[in-house]
């Protein structure tokens, strides 16, 4: 048996869900699992919806770096987090009871605002103005100014987010096989006052990203992180790196991103 024997569900905790649930908690006990009802105490834990469900999950549970994650998506869907569904969970059970796991890993960005707090994002981190004016930054690689945006806001990438928020800002796919950050601009204003490199770029892994708020009228920038948003005031700075901490999740063969690009978009 494995070690890898307490599984933890994130799920919308309503009575009809946890209804429909209860086979699955009775099939995963059968396969000598125990449900616990703390996430702290898993070392699987288990999304139950979509992407945003699994965002969620990561999310809440604080980005385990000590557990591995799988994603369960409802029954006709096709999703990016989630190798699985709700019709296919013995093979969720099956991948995880087999001594060499194969494992996805997804590399997670870190976000420090003012010099202060730290935060992760599976996706992405997104700031944007929440009022009728434009926002301007200053954007800094490596310590040395870059540009200077002005526009509706920036949106900053995993490989893994590329294909969301990103991909509708024009930003590339990346092979989550390369960690690397993208920035890809919304509605930038390219004039003879400000100019910005108009397309999206890639940073390698290594370098630091720093995004430095100008305070021309616009304090209440909204930052997203993933499917959180966050209205910090007089944000200054924004810190966007990225380390060796990634996401682990349970992979179902024969499934890789390419196929699930394909699927989606294709
Ligand atoms: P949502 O607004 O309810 O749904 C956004 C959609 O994006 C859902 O269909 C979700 O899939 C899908 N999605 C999430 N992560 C994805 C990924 N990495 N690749 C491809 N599709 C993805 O919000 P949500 O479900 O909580 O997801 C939050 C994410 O939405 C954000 O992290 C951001 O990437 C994305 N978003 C996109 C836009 C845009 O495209 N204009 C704007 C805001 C946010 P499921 O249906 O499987 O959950």
């Amino acid at each position: 048996m494995t070690t890898r024997n307490k599984m933890y569900f994130y799920f919308h905790n309503d009575n009809e869900t946890i209804e429909n649930l209860k086979p699955l908690f009775s099939l995963a006990e059968e396969h000598g699992f125990e449900v616990v009802d703390n996430a702290k105490k898993a070392n699987i834990i288990v999304s139950i919806g979509g992407d945003g469900m699994f965002l969620q999950a990561v999310r809440k549970t604080g980005f385990r770096q000590d557990a591995i994650y799988a994603g369960l998506a409802r029954e006709d869907e096709s999703s990016f987090y989630c190798d699985f569904n709700l019709g296919s969970f013995d093979d969720l059970l099956d991948s995880v009871l087999k001594t060499e796991l194969e494992v996805r890993r997804f590399p997670i960005i870190t976000v420090q605002i003012n010099d202060g707090t730290k935060f992760h994002s599976l996706n992405e981190v997104a700031v944007q103005s929440t009022i009728v004016k434009t926002i301007v930054m200053d954007v800094y690689i490596d310590d040395e100014l870059f540009e200077t945006f002005r526009g509706d806001g920036l949106v900053v990438s995993t490989p893994t987010g590329s294909t969301g928020y990103n991909k509708s800002a024009n930003g590339a796919v990346v092979d989550p096989l390369i960690p690397s950050i993208q920035v890809s601009e919304v509605a930038s204003m390219n004039n003879n006052n400000y100019r910005t490199l108009g397309s999206s770029f890639i940073l390698n892994k290594d370098r630091k990203l720093t995004l430095k708020l100008k305070q021309e009228g616009n304090v209440h920038p909204i930052i997203s992180l993933d499917n959180e948003a966050h209205s910090i005031q007089r944000i200054d700075n924004i810190v966007v790196t990225m380390d060796d901490q990634v996401i682990k999740t349970v992979k179902l063969k024969h499934n890789s991103f390419w196929d699930r690009v394909k699927r989606s978009f294709l």
